[in-house]
């Protein structure tokens, strides 16, 4: 890996005037944090003031070679100097060879690029759609917890009440059952069921693997239905298990494992970095299902997205990535795990795969440090980690995940996990 120079911090306090700009100006969607961030390189970002911070949340799994990685700006600058944008009317040789490596890291099949998640997964509910169409099939079968995206479509197949509340009525057509519950989807199987969705690890419902026999048992249970299985790999993709998909490495060693596939997979987060990109992935004989007209989006597979793309699996294959992500992960895990181990009154475990890890906190009324704010413990932990800088991401009330960057060095690892232990154990009665 290359050493990151880091840029001269800007010694300046403009937090107040941004943060006017947005209770101004920007819809308040988010609960945002109190840190208006101003550059980065690496692993590490600078706020405002030039306060720096390692960054163990990627934007959410985003960027997947840290920040301001200087192999992408060159892919922006020399791709943007021939072509950035053409319509899909056209045919350009970058989208074909993204949709070539992405296929040859998974199986056959065909791939559509979109610009999101959220749009990733409509691709798979209409090609559910599609598939079930003739015989009046629809329904697609999701899991409680998941999380799918923010279109009306994401959230009616999310299985968490709090992303519909206020926007009903759904859209119809789907289920949710329990993760990890082969019998529930079994059971909730109808004559108009067409396919189930599930994410490989769930992210946003607290970093949870699916299990080997649930995959296999729901592969042998979709063929048996004639039913599509598909993957949301959004989050839980693009190596960030070790392997590209999480459902290889959750399957290895496994037997029947190695010829497990689902029908589709989604993808978005880390395909592009950090240039907003999504793709789908069907498997024939599905892949040709979505036929001329059928479906669109007008900056899907841009050449520039797609040279950054390609220019980020270069460098993933390259560095070894998925080697540094399966065993420095294996190291934050276990060094979590003690830490969990020490401090048995604020952790109550540690979830996870590769660089997507879960730390489970304990209720605020099983940990008096804890009730010293009204707010969630997963919160209360992001926010005390920001002081001793460090970026995380909360997910629910009780999960603080580590979403690093998959170039994240063993010296920042090493960093990040002294800091949280230090702040975990600030909670400590
Ligand atoms: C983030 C996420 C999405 C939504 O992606 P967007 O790019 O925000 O639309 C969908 N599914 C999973 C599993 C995610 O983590």
């Amino acid at each position: 890996m290359k050493e990151i120079v880091p840029p001269a911090p800007i010694v300046q306090n403009q937090f107040e005037s941004v943060r006017e700009l947005f209770s101004k100006h920007v819809m308040p969607t988010y609960g945002r944090f109190e840190l208006a961030l101003h550059h980065g390189a690496g692993s590490y970002v600078w706020d405002v003031s030039g306060r720096r911070y390692l960054d163990l949340g990627g934007g959410i799994a985003v960027c997947a070679l840290g920040h301001a990685n200087a192999e992408i700006t060159e892919a922006l600058i020399s791709q943007s100097q021939r072509l950035v944008h053409v319509s899909n009317l056209y045919y350009h040789e970058p989208q074909g060879r993204l949709a070539q490596r992405l296929c040859h890291h998974i199986a056959p099949g065909k791939v559509f690029f979109c610009n999101s998640g959220a749009e990733a997964n409509e691709g798979l509910y209409k090609t559910a759609r599609k598939f079930g169409h003739d015989e009046g099939r629809f329904e697609i079968i999701t899991a409680i917890n998941s999380f799918h995206g923010r279109t009306l479509a994401g959230i009616s197949a999310t299985g968490q009440e709090k992303v519909k509340k206020g926007f009903e009525p759904m859209v119809q057509g789907f289920r949710h059952v329990p993760f990890n519950d082969l019998e529930a989807i079994r059971a909730a199987i109808t004559p108009t069921t067409a396919a189930v969705l599930i994410e490989g690890i769930q992210g946003e419902g607290g970093i949870t693997p699916a299990s080997p026999e649930f995959l296999l048992g729901l592969r042998k249970l979709c063929d048996e239905r004639r039913l599509l299985l598909f993957i949301d790999a959004v989050q839980c993709g693009h190596f960030r298990s070790g392997r590209f998909q999480s459902f290889q490495r959750i399957l290895e060693g496994v037997p029947g494992g190695d010829t497990f596939l689902p029908d589709g997979i989604s993808m978005a987060k880390s395909l592009g970095g950090g240039f907003p990109m999504g793709a789908f992935w069907l498997r024939e004989p599905y892949q040709d299902l979505l036929g001329p007209g059928t479906h669109g989006t007008t900056y899907g597979g841009t050449p520039l997205g797609c040279a950054v793309a390609l220019k980020i699996l270069d460098v993933i294959e390259r560095d070894k990535l998925a080697d540094n992500v399966r065993n420095l992960g294996l190291w934050i895990h276990n060094e979590l795990e003690s830490i969990a181990a020490r401090l048995p009154g604020v952790v109550k475990g540690i979830r996870g795969l590769g660089f997507m890890v879960g730390i489970e906190l304990r209720e605020r009324s099983e940990c008096t440090g804890f009730q010293k704010s009204d707010k969630a413990p997963s919160l209360q932990v992001v926010n005390r980690l920001h002081e001793a800088g460090v970026l995380t991401i909360p997910s629910g009330n009780q999960i603080v995940r580590l979403l690093p960057a998959l170039n994240l060095a063993r010296a920042q690892a090493e960093e990040g996990v002294a800091a949280i232990e230090k702040t975990l154990r600030s909670f400590e009665a």
